[in-house]
């Protein structure tokens, strides 16, 4: 998936660079007030994302 971070010091939303697979937490930096964002990243958000997504493709006979 990839993640949107919303900054908390000024609302400056960001795509995280890399692509997340797994749950998980890292910090990012924020491009508009340089703050160092925590970001959080759970197994529900990851399977909220993929469904959203259109959910794992299965193949038609
Ligand atoms: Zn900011």
């Amino acid at each position: 998936m990839r993640a949107i971070v919303t900054c908390e010091c000024c609302g400056h939303r960001q795509a995280v660079a890399r692509p997340i697979g797994q749950p998980e937490s890292f910090h990012v930096v924020c491009h508009e007030c340089e703050g160092v964002l925590k970001v959080e990243v759970t197994a529900h958000d990851l399977s909220v994302a993929e469904r959203s997504a259109g959910g794992p493709r299965k193949a038609r006979v």
